[in-house]
């Protein structure tokens, strides 16, 4: 059987918006990805989920995003699995349970920076290549990152070419939280939900 090259796009996802959508899209094509998972993580260790916003909120938000996008497909992992959420936990699990796959994990330019104290970073490093995003890259940082953590840790991190979306979850909240209108930076579908459940203030 041939081994599916599979895309792992992670967040908090509080809300999606068309940056995160665009990043795993653009993987897809680039890395000639068979599917992208979209997978909302369940206890990030390193940030409080803010605005009061419910699991079956961001939930339903991702779900909504990717519908009709048939690259991509809605990964409950995370959620489903109790305690703090590491991502090498979460790379065991779809080695266990599909050994015929390879694993991209896709990253911002942010998370690159911070790569190095994740979890078991050199079993991640054995799990997975990364696709690694720059929102914006005007000193040519990100590629002496990723030459640095390659001969490191004798990584497979490959850089991703794309427009820059300069578009965040925190920024949303906030534009929503005073009534600002957030068309064309999330999904129209997602919009809806927001303002249907009152979200975000
Ligand atoms: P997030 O803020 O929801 O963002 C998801 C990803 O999309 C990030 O890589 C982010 O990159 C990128 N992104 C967001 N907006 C973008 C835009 N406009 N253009 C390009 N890229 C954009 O998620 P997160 O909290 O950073 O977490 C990402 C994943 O890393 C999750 O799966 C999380 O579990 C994992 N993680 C694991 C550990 C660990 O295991 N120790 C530690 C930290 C994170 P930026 O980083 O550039 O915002």
């Amino acid at each position: 059987m041939q081994r599916m090259k599979i895309g792992i796009m992670g967040g908090t996802f509080n809300p999606i918006h068309n940056g995160h959508l665009l990043l795993g899209e653009m993987a897809y094509e680039q890395f000639g990805l068979d599917k992208v998972l979209i997978m909302p993580t369940k206890h990030p260790y390193y940030k409080d989920i803010s605005g009061n916003i419910m699991e079956k909120d961001r939930v339903a938000m991702v779900q909504l995003a990717v519908n009709d996008n048939p690259h991509f497909e809605f990964s409950a992992l995370e959620l489903n699995r109790e305690g703090t959420t590491y991502t090498v936990d979460t790379l065991e699990e779809l080695h266990q349970k599909f050994p015929e796959n390879d694993y991209y994990f896709i990253l911002g330019k942010d998370s690159l920076d911070y790569l190095e104290s994740w979890k078991d970073v050199t079993r991640i490093f054995e799990l997975c290549k990364i696709i690694a995003a720059s929102r914006d890259d005007l000193d040519g940082k990100i590629d002496e990152k990723i030459a640095y953590l390659n001969r490191k840790y004798h990584a497979e991190i490959f850089r991703l070419y794309s427009p820059n979306l300069e578009i965040s979850s925190s920024y949303l909240r906030k534009e929503l939280s005073t009534g600002k209108s957030c068309r064309y930076l999330v999904p129209d579908s997602v919009l809806a939900y927001i303002k249907e459940n009152r979200l975000y203030g």
